[in-house]
């Protein structure tokens, strides 16, 4: 099956300092991927990993320096606003922050017929919002209702039926789960598990929260300054991660299987910034395996079974950090 989206090599600049010492820093740093019809794929990492910065170059929402992007087939990183106004109703994009992305002033049935407005679709509006409403499972009694009558679920929920009224093939997710509680955020992963089988929606979630990817995604990348350092299918990296990076990260997650239990890898906090990108593998800064290797030559991302590792000692299966590095 051919995939719905296509990134390759992409990079996003940013342009830093004033007129004598201007530089370009690499946020997102030649990232590929791809994500196939009906098919969760999550973006992990620490803040300031480029993961809300790839999800916003991919919908174009981010200018991007290289690299291509393409869509149901169609390269659309260079699309004029006009053309790419149509790419978003197959590619919807859902913001973080339920209550704060709906506008205070609008009734939830306008709200969720917004997206039909917006692309001068002419549909019965009273029998979209029921459906749109029932879809997402909210009665249609709360079409008069105003965003702040909600509660953080329900405005969630809302968010989710607008995202998916123009019925897109792809969902951006910038971390769904937000800001609620930890009862109403396992309703919500239900909910885009639910829609993704229902409606056969492919989904691109962006989220530091890893027991919502080990929920809804199928396969996962873990970004590290702006690139993959470990991809592949989630269930795999979740048992054994080969990357160090994803190791602390998932260590940093506790299982609740106490049978399961593993001590927690500790890094040091500091992510080097962006503008001084370590030598070598740029994680070899934090990374309680390094050898002097690391610190001079940056492992390509390679092949490994069915993922892609970046690292020259990738893990073996249930590998134990230096024990110095290791707390309770
Ligand atoms: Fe750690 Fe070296 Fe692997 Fe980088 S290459 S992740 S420093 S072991």
């Amino acid at each position: 099956m051919s995939a719905i989206l296509d990134v390759r090599d992409l990079e996003v600049a940013f342009r830093t300092g004033g007129f004598l010492n201007r530089r370009d820093v690499l946020g997102v740093a030649g990232v590929s991927l791809e994500i196939h019809p009906g098919e969760t794929f999550a973006l992990v990492g620490e803040s300031g990993s480029g993961k809300t910065t790839l999800a916003r170059a991919v919908n174009h929402l981010q200018e991007t320096s290289a690299g291509t992007v393409s869509f149901e087939g169609v390269r659309i990183d260079r699309l004029d606003r006009a053309a790419m106004k149509q790419v978003r109703r197959r590619m919807a994009m859902m913001f973080q922050d339920p209550i704060g992305s709906l506008s205070p002033r609008m009734t939830v049935g306008d709200l969720v017929t917004e997206p039909f407005r917006i692309h001068g679709e002419k549909v019965d509006y009273k029998a979209e919002t029921e459906r749109l409403l029932a879809l997402v499972g909210l009665t249609a009694d709360f079409a008069a209702r105003f965003p702040h009558q909600l509660s953080g679920g329900q405005a969630r929920r809302v968010g989710v039926a607008r995202t998916i009224a123009l019925n897109p093939a792809l969902i951006i997710a910038d971390e769904p789960t937000a800001g609620l509680d930890v009862s109403v955020q396992g309703e919500v992963l239900n909910l885009l598990n639910d829609l993704r089988e229902r409606l056969g929606v492919a989904m691109l979630i962006i989220t530091h929260n890893l027991h919502v990817v080990h929920h809804v995604a199928d396969r996962m990348a873990v970004m590290y300054l702006g690139r993959f350092v470990e991809s592949g299918p989630t269930e795999e990296i979740f048992r054994a991660p080969a990357h160090p990076y994803t190791a602390a990260l998932l260590s940093a997650n506790p299982e609740p299987d106490p049978d399961k239990a593993q001590d927690r890898i500790a890094l040091p906090a500091e992510v080097p910034s962006l503008l001084a990108r370590p030598s070598g593998c740029e994680f070899h800064t934090r990374c309680p395996w390094a050898q002097p290797r690391c610190q001079s030559d940056a492992p390509e991302i390679v092949d490994q079974g069915s993922r892609r590792v970046a690292c020259h000692f990738p893990l073996a299966p249930g590998a134990t950090p230096p024990a110095k590095e290791r707390t309770a």
